[in-house]
């Protein structure tokens, strides 16, 4: 095999690499012994501009990093970023490159990067690998969220590595391959904020503009608007994230995009009955990302990423700048709340929800609280109600009483909506996932491909969460909730 392979339709332009020199470290990925392919993303494939058909085993040997195409630059990112709280000023990616940027038809620029692909200068001790599992998972959920209509970053493979990487214990090797619109996190400005590189953060800021939103070229106060740019998205993106009942499990400012995308899915989980207080993660024994504390969270990584900005946005006059930030990220819990009411009003059917739909939504969450029912069934149950009502969705709850004053409210506040049943319907369906990536179906995938090689569980799993809406025969199985003793002895590890 020659070294390099042709570019495959693939147009890299990697302007990170061009543009920020200073902001990483040149590396080229750790060959690995016997590459294979687990899992190829076609859809991804194709939006990439990627053409023609190579062998998987070519696939595999390019997406592990034993080979490179024409245009790729391997790079590791530096950053820091605030864990639990607690500020590490040199992160970077320590298993991690960014092979490129590749820019499609459409002008689309998104990252390559590779998960899992041996050592770098910043890898502090830690092998630079990842394990079948976590690299599975990640696969899912990114699938998951994209096919829910949730901004994310997306798998384009899964390569195993013939080699085993030591956890506990020996556990097969593998490499993702992902796809990002950027790899900026808060953590990026971190780094140079933390060493006080005025200049290089007045070069990341401008970058970041051209890259994720160009309207603030021209702006006078560029790095304000950028703030809100970014704290608008995040107010959206959480509020997506609680629609679904996701619970990311480690919001650290490292994993906090400036793109508005989710980012690694490490010791993410999916909410069972609902429960707001939920923790799945084994090492957030305090509770700091746990499902109801995700908006204050991003508010707080809000706050640390607007004290990045500080310097810049006015160099003479600190407490100027910090009153000016402090007022961008005021109104960030409001775009939250308006956000959540539009993503909950949906899953009401209300295409058009407003304030005054607040109460009835909490009402609803309060029932499915006190009977501490499954987040997802009843949500969908909705959906049944409203197309042919039945006991269905009374058999989920013991307090019937109120359910139904609560259904009567319901059904009088969409008879007041003007649209056709019809839309309603529509609004509900595509709203309220039947399937959702379930913790013990994950975890089942998971051990099936790390413990028996065998991948048919994830490509079951995958299937119907890639179309989760929809019904898929011989699956119901994949919609049913983990028993309650799961649920509660249920713990998430931080996925390496
Ligand atoms: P994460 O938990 O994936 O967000 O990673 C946090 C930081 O730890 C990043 O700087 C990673 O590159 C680094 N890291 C995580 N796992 C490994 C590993 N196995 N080897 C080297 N660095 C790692
Ligand atoms: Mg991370």
């Amino acid at each position: 095999m020659t070294d390099e392979l042709k570019a495959h339709g693939l147009q890299f332009d990697n302007s990170f690499a061009d543009q920020l020199e200073g902001f990483y470290v040149p590396w080229k990925a750790e060959k690995v012994d016997h590459p294979t392919l687990l899992h190829w993303n076609d859809t991804v494939a194709q939006e990439l501009g990627w053409e023609g058909d190579l062998q998987p085993a070519v696939l595999a040997s390019v997406f592990s990093g034993n080979q490179s195409i024409e245009g790729m630059k391997p790079i590791a990112q530096a950053y820091a970023g605030h864990q639990f709280g607690g500020f590490s000023p040199q992160l970077g990616d320590g298993r991690a490159l960014l092979l490129g940027e590749v820019v499609n038809s459409n002008r689309e620029r998104h990252d390559l990067a590779l998960k899992g692909s041996g050592p770098t200068p910043f890898s502090r001790g830690g092998d630079g690998r990842a394990a079948i599992g976590p690299v599975l998972r990640e696969y899912l959920i990114g699938e998951f969220m994209h096919a829910v209509r949730i901004p994310t970053t997306r798998a384009l493979a899964a390569v195993s590595t013939g080699e085993s990487v030591y956890r506990n214990g020996p556990l097969p090797g593998a490499v993702l391959t992902r796809v990002a619109s950027s790899h900026l996190r808060v953590g990026t400005f971190e780094f140079f904020a933390a060493r006080r590189q005025n200049d290089l953060l007045k070069k990341l800021t401008e970058y970041t503009i051209q890259r994720h939103c160009p309207n603030l070229e021209q702006s006078n106060h560029p790095e304000l608007d950028l703030l809100e740019h970014v704290s608008r998205q995040q107010a959206q993106l959480i509020a997506k994230w609680m629609s679904v009942g996701f619970i990311h499990g480690v919001m650290n400012t490292d994993n906090m995009t400036i793109s508005g995308e989710t980012i690694d899915y490490g010791p993410c989980a999916f909410m069972e009955n609902y429960r707001p207080n939920t923790v799945f993660s084994s090492i957030d024994t305090q509770g700091r990302y746990a499902y109801d504390q995700q908006p204050s969270i991003g508010l707080w990584n809000l706050s640390r990423f607007a004290e990045c900005l500080i310097p810049l946005v006015n160099q003479s006059d600190q407490a100027a700048a910090i009153s000016a930030a402090t007022e961008v990220l005021e109104p960030f819990m409001d775009h939250y709340k308006d956000a959540w009411i539009r993503e909950f009003g949906r899953k009401l059917g209300l295409s058009n929800a407003a304030v005054a739909d607040q109460a009835m939504i909490q009402d609803w969450l309060h029932l499915l609280q006190t009977d501490q029912v499954d987040y997802t069934l009843a949500w969908r149950g909705l959906v049944d109600e409203w197309k042919s009502p039945s006991d269905a969705l009374a058999s989920l709850f013991s307090n019937h009483d109120k359910l139904t004053s609560w259904l009567q409210q319901w059904k009088t506040r969409l008879s007041q909506e003007s649209v056709d049943p019809q839309t309603i319907t529509d609004t509900l369906e595509s709203a309220n996932p039947l399937f959702i990536p379930r913790n013990h179906h994950v975890e089942h995938a998971l051990e099936s491909a790390t413990n028996d090689n065998n991948l048919e569980p994830f490509e079951n799993l995958l299937r119907v969460i890639s179309a989760p809406f929809q019904d898929h025969e011989g699956m119901a199985e994949l919609a049913t909730p983990a028993d309650a003793e799961f649920t509660a002895c249920y713990k998430t590890f931080c996925g390496t």
